[in-house]
């Protein structure tokens, strides 16, 4: 366990009726890294994200977290997930409740911590999302780039061993794309293990250890930002970049 990666994917395999959608993925992720992954439109990204963190069944291949394998025989499929949290491009809150309920309610539902607890740490979290002054709101007087936010408090509250984002500022504009991605960048400076998917190059040339990219399903090229940016060695990498840079 000691010397586990936090994230382990060996040859994940998916597939989609006669669509092979992941193709013999292999990713680790140890601790403290930022892994940025892109590619094109429908090369597998979401899909990947959903296998790592469980919400879809790989046809092949293991993913372990923390040394734990995430599989539906092994022990407690719930746990392992608990530990991977998961910011979406659409936030996903609840609408009726408050911004600090949203954040509080799955350390008090699923890991019994106790309100004033939870509220205390909650607190904390909206504090360093930028949002101390918004615990009383309902989301829908937030801004979206706002909501986003806490959405990632509400992923950090339950203290998960490593964030994936799935093109979070994907529905922001740029004013609250920024904001968000400031607070990853935080993140990232603090050592947090993410995998972040994301069009946004600026976020992986400052914040990323490695960019992964990816297409028709495979990682084809995996090396640090300043290499990849510079002289990417695949066509496919080059064609992509010359359109999103
Ligand atoms: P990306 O996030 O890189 O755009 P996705 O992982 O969303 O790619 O999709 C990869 C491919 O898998 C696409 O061709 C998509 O249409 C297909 N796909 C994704 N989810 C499903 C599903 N639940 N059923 C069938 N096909 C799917
Ligand atoms: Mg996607």
């Amino acid at each position: 366990m000691t010397n586990a990666a936090v994230v382990r994917v060996s040859g994940a395999t998916k597939t989609f009726g006669p669509l092979r959608v992941l193709d013999r993925v292999d990713l680790e992720l140890h601790s403290g890294e930022v892994v940025v992954l892109i590619g094109p439109s429908g090369s597998g990204k979401s899909t990947f994200c959903r296998c790592v963190n469980g919400l879809e069944r790989l046809d092949a291949g293991t993913v372990e977290i923390s040394g734990d394998r995430l599989s539906e025989s092994g022990p407690g499929l719930a746990a392992v997930r608990r530990r991977v949290g998961f910011i979406f491009q659409q936030f996903n809150l609840f609408p009726h409740l408050s911004v600090l309920d949203n954040v509080t309610l799955a350390p008090r539902l699923v890991n019994r911590v106790p309100r004033a607890d939870a509220e205390d740490a909650a607190r904390g979290l909206l504090v360093r999302v930028g949002l101390a002054d918004k615990a009383g709101a309902r989301p829908g007087q937030l801004s979206g780039g706002q909501q986003q936010r806490v959405a990632i408090a509400r992923a950090l509250a339950m203290e998960p061993d490593v964030l994936l984002f799935d093109e979070p500022t994907s529905a922001l504009d740029p004013q609250t794309t920024y904001e968000v991605v400031d607070v990853m960048e935080e993140l990232a400076t603090a050592g947090t293990t993410m995998l972040v998917v994301t069009h946004e190059m600026g976020f992986a040339r400052r914040a990323a250890d490695r960019v992964a990219f990816m297409d028709g399903g495979r990682i084809v090229e995996v090396a640090p930002p300043a290499e990849f940016f510079a002289a990417p060695t695949s066509e496919r990498a080059r064609t992509f970049l010359s359109h999103v840079l």
